[in-house]
């Protein structure tokens, strides 16, 4: 029997890239998009009655939990099997409680934060790697639940997870290292991470986030049709997506950030002790503290004074 599947989205809020895309042709202003992500959610939910959800929002400089609300427990945004969930009065007669819920505390909390953000400076970058970090954090809640209080009762089985990640602005390489770091998380935790790029600025991170968790990478061409690429690229399940061709990157970029600039750097050289990355040749690895002989860095064209700063000013 397939297990039940658990979406997390996040949401790169922005507010300058989604302001220039609400004036883009073909317009996409985030609160179509949010309508959009929401029919998107809701039929993850509609496929099966165990499925949960968790959004997260990258926000400049800080990210946030927006769905399920804080304080209602990692059991929230999840329908109990075999029952409704509780405390769902209220609302539209008409709609099912759990899309009501969902887009109700969405819409509202996306705006709230929204509305919050007038102080920021424009050029601070989304915290996608907080976002992420959260998002990994929410799933290995899920994949790690307590024992039942009853030992007769068997556990639930902690669901398939995957993340999918809406991005409208470009790499910020200062969180290389982060960012790697939540790959190899995901990696270990069998969560595969699929990007959506709804603008056209380069994301070299990104695409090696997706190729190395076995996620698909879809850039958005024609942003009128969001909802059938939502629904045709990223509502397949982990387990289905073994029999499916899930669309990914033809050619993808490896380049890696240094770690004394944090800059993308074409050649580099790397620590033999912990793989460190640097931009010129250094006489002392930052990271790790390992001395480097002085006839090596001279073989590459480095001066031990040169090399020595360099290494202790990352
Ligand atoms: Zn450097
Ligand atoms: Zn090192």
């Amino acid at each position: 029997m397939s297990l039940p599947a658990h979406l997390s989205l996040i949401l790169d809020l922005s507010p300058v890239p989604w302001t220039a895309l609400s004036h883009s042709t073909p317009p996409l202003s985030l609160r179509a998009f949010l309508a959009q992500a929401l029919v998107f959610l809701n039929a993850h939910l509609a496929l099966r009655n165990e499925n949960s959800v968790s959004v997260f929002g990258a926000l400049p400089g800080r990210s946030v939990g927006l769905y399920p609300p804080p304080g209602r427990g990692h059991g929230h945004g999840r329908r109990q099997a075999g029952g409704e969930e509780e405390g769902s009065g209220g609302g539209d007669e008409n709609t099912f409680h759990v899309f009501g819920q969902a887009d109700e505390g969405l819409m509202s909390r996306v705006e709230e934060e929204v509305a919050g953000l007038e102080e920021v400076e424009e050029d601070t970058p989304p915290a996608l790697v907080g976002a992420l970090t959260k998002s990994l954090c929410y799933i290995n809640r899920l994949s790690n639940p307590p024992p039942p209080l009853n030992p007769t009762n068997a556990a639930p089985a902690p669901p398939h997870a995957r993340i999918v990640l809406f991005s409208v602005s470009q790499d910020a390489s200062m969180a290389y290292i982060p960012f790697m770091n939540c790959i190899f998380s995901a990696q270990k935790l069998k969560v595969p991470i699929d990007v959506c790029k709804l603008d056209d600025s380069e994301v070299i991170f990104l695409h090696q986030a997706s190729h190395l968790t076995g996620g698909a990478f879809v850039h958005i061409d024609q942003r009128e049709a969001l909802l059938q690429y939502l629904s045709m690229c990223f509502l397949s399940e982990t387990e289905t997506r073994k029999t499916l061709a899930v669309p990914t990157q033809d050619k993808v970029d490896f380049r890696a950030a240094c770690f004394c600039h944090k800059e993308i750097v074409d050649i580099g050289y790397v620590c033999s002790v912990c793989l460190s990355i640097f931009c010129t040749p250094v006489a002392q690895c930052s990271t790790c503290h390992t001395k480097f002989s002085p006839d090596t860095l001279l073989r590459f064209g480095g001066s031990a004074t040169n090399g020595h700063s360099n290494g202790t000013t990352a």
